[in-house]
C-alpha cells in the first residue's frame, strides 16, 4: 500500500483508534472460540487489559514465589521460552544445565558424596514432594514383599500443618495421611508423641523447612532423634523427607550452622521450589536424594538422549525448560555470597515489619522472621470484638496490598491469622509504606464505635 494515500478514506483496521477496533468496541467472547480471526493487536489488548486487573505481583504479600527477576535473566527466558525440558535429545546443554543445578543442590545441602546423590527438576515443589512421596511408597512396598508381607495401607506421618500438596500425594496414591496436630505447646512437628503415629506401615515422615502457614523451621535434628529413638525401641526404620520449598535456599544462606540436612543421615530426599527462594520465575522446583539407591529403579523411565538413554523421574512429560536456564544463572549471577545477602535483606524487612506491627499493641506475633523471612500475627485476645484480622485484610486490599487472614489448621482452626512474606523486591522502604497502612488502619478499625459487618468476609489465602 502506497505511503501517501489518505488514510482517512482508506482506513485499514490497523489504522483505526485503539480501543475503537473491531472487536474492541465490543465485549470479547467468554464461552466459544470465535469463528473469525481479529488483528494480532487486538487480541493483545483484550488479554493484556484482563490481565491488568490481576492487581500488581510485587504487592501480594500472600505468595512465596518469585515476581522478580533482573534484566539479564529476562533476556534468558526470552531466548528459551521454546524450549522442552523433556526433550533431552535436542537440547543436550539445557539437560546438562539441569544436572549442574541439581548437584550443586546436593553439595548445598551436604550430600555425603554428591556424585552418588541423584535429582531432578520438577514443576515445583508439590511435584517434587510426589515423587518423594513415591520413592518412599515404592521402597517400603519392596522391603514389605522382601519381607513376605503385604503391602496395604501405607501411611505418611506429617504436621497438621503440611501444605496441601501431601494432603494431595497422599489422596492421588492412596497413602494414608497421619497428622500430628500443632498446638500452642507444639508449634511445629518436633518429635513429641511420634512414637503413637509410627507403625510398620508407615513409610516415611515429612519435616517442614519452613512450615507455609508461619515461616517456621521445624526442628528436623530433634525429630530424626525422636525417629532414632524409635527404631532403637521397636527396629523400625523410618526415613525422613524434608519440604524445604522455601526453607531449604534459605536455610544454608541464614543459618548455615543448622543441621536439618543430608547432614543428618536419616534424611533421604530434599526438595525445593526454584522458584521460590531460589529466586526464579513460577515453573521449577528440585528433588535431591542422597544416594541414588534410596530411588528405586523401578520408578525411573529413559530418555531418549543424544542417541542414548536418559533417567527421568517426573509426573509431566513436556514442561517447559527456560527456568531451569534461570536457576543456572541465578546460582552463577549470585553465587553464596549473592543470595546470603538476598535472603538477609529479605530477613531484615521482615523482622523489621514484625517489630513494627508488634508495637502497635493491637497484635502479637505467632513467630518473628528469623527462621524464613515469613512471619504471621494474631489478634490479642479481648482486643475488640468490632473487628477482626479479615477486615484489616479487606482495608489493606484497598490500598492494593495482599495480606491474607487464615485459620490455622487442625486444633487450632479458632485461631486466626495474618501472615507477610518477604520476597526479594520488597524493600526496606516498601515495607515501611505498608507498615505505614497498617497502622492507619489499624486505627481506623479501633475507631470504629460499633462492630464491622462479617458477611462475605473471606480468607484469601491459598496454602
Ligand atoms: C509452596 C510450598 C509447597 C508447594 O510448592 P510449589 O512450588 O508451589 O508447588 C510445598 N511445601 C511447602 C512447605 C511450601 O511452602
Amino acid at each position: 500500500m502506497s505511503e501517501q494515500h489518505d488514510a482517512a478514506s482508506h482506513e485499514t483496521p490497523e489504522q483505526e483508534p485503539d480501543f475503537a477496533r473491531p472487536g474492541e468496541r465490543t465485549a470479547a467472547p467468554r464461552r466459544t472460540i470465535p469463528e473469525h480471526e481479529s488483528l494480532a493487536e487486538t487480541a493483545y489488548q483484550i488479554v493484556h487489559d484482563e490481565a491488568m486487573l490481576d492487581g500488581n505481583a510485587r504487592m501480594n504479600l500472600a505468595t512465596f514465589v518469585g515476581t522478580w527477576m533482573d534484566e539479564q535473566a529476562q533476556r534468558i527466558y526470552a531466548d528459551a521460552f521454546d524450549k522442552n525440558m523433556i526433550d533431552k535429545d535436542e537440547y543436550p546443554r539445557t539437560a546438562a544445565i539441569e544436572e549442574h543445578c541439581w548437584r550443586m543442590l546436593a553439595d548445598l545441602w551436604h550430600a555425603p558424596d554428591p556424585s552418588k546423590a541423584i535429582g531432578t527438576s520438577t514443576v515445583g515443589s508439590s511435584e517434587a514432594c510426589m515423587l518423594a512421596g513415591l520413592a518412599f511408597k515404592r521402597r517400603w512396598q519392596h522391603a514389605r514383599r522382601a519381607g513376605g508381607h503385604d503391602t496395604d495401607r501405607p501411611n505418611l506421618v506429617m504436621s497438621s500443618a503440611v501444605q496441601v500438596c501431601w494432603e494431595k500425594f497422599c489422596n492421588y496414591f492412596d497413602v494414608e495421611a497421619r497428622f500430628v496436630p500443632i498446638s500452642e505447646a507444639h508449634k511445629t512437628l518436633d518429635g513429641h508423641d511420634l512414637e503413637h503415629r509410627i507403625d510398620e506401615r508407615t513409610i516415611g515422615v515429612v519435616a517442614i523447612m519452613g512450615v507455609t502457614y508461619t515461616g517456621m523451621y521445624e526442628p528436623v535434628a530433634k525429630i530424626a532423634a525422636a525417629l532414632d529413638a524409635i527404631q532403637a525401641k521397636t527396629g523400625l526404620d523410618v526415613p525422613l523427607h524434608v519440604d524445604g520449598a522455601s526453607g531449604a535456599m534459605v536455610a544454608p544462606f541464614l543459618q548455615p550452622d543448622l543441621e536439618w540436612d543430608f547432614r543428618l543421615d536419616r534424611v533421604h530426599s530434599i526438595n525445593t521450589s526454584g522458584h521460590k527462594y531460589g529466586l526464579t520465575y513460577p515453573g521449577l522446583g528440585w528433588a535431591v536424594w542422597r544416594d541414588a539407591s534410596l530411588l528405586p529403579e523401578d520408578l525411573v523411565f529413559q530418555v531418549s538422549y543424544l542417541g542414548g538413554r536418559m533417567p527421568t523421574f517426573a509426573l509431566n512429560f513436556s514442561r517447559p525448560g527456560a527456568q531451569v536456564l534461570l536457576q543456572y544463572y541465578t546460582f552463577l549471577r549470585l553465587g553464596r555470597d549473592g543470595y546470603r545477602t538476598v535472603q538477609q535483606t529479605c530477613q531484615d524487612v521482615a523482622v523489621h515489619l514484625a517489630k513494627g506491627i508488634a508495637a502497635i499493641g493491637a497484635f502479637e506475633l505467632w513467630n518473628d522472621g528469623t527462621d524464613i523471612p515469613v512471619f504471621a500475627w494474631r489478634l490479642k485476645p479481648g482486643h475488640t470484638s468490632n473487628w477482626n484480622l479479615y477486615h484489616l485484610q479487606e482495608r489493606l486490599r484497598t490500598k492494593g496490598w495482599l495480606v491474607p487472614a487464615y485459620p490455622m489448621p487442625d486444633a487450632l482452626t479458632d485461631l486466626t491469622v495474618q501472615r507477610i512474606v518477604v520476597r526479594n523486591g520488597l524493600s526496606m522502604d516498601l515495607a515501611g509504606e505498608l507498615l505505614d497502612d497498617i497502622r492507619t488502619e489499624t486505627a481506623y478499625l479501633d475507631g470504629l464505635e460499633a462492630p464491622m459487618p462479617a458477611e462475605g468476609l473471606h480468607s484469601g489465602f491459598h496454602h
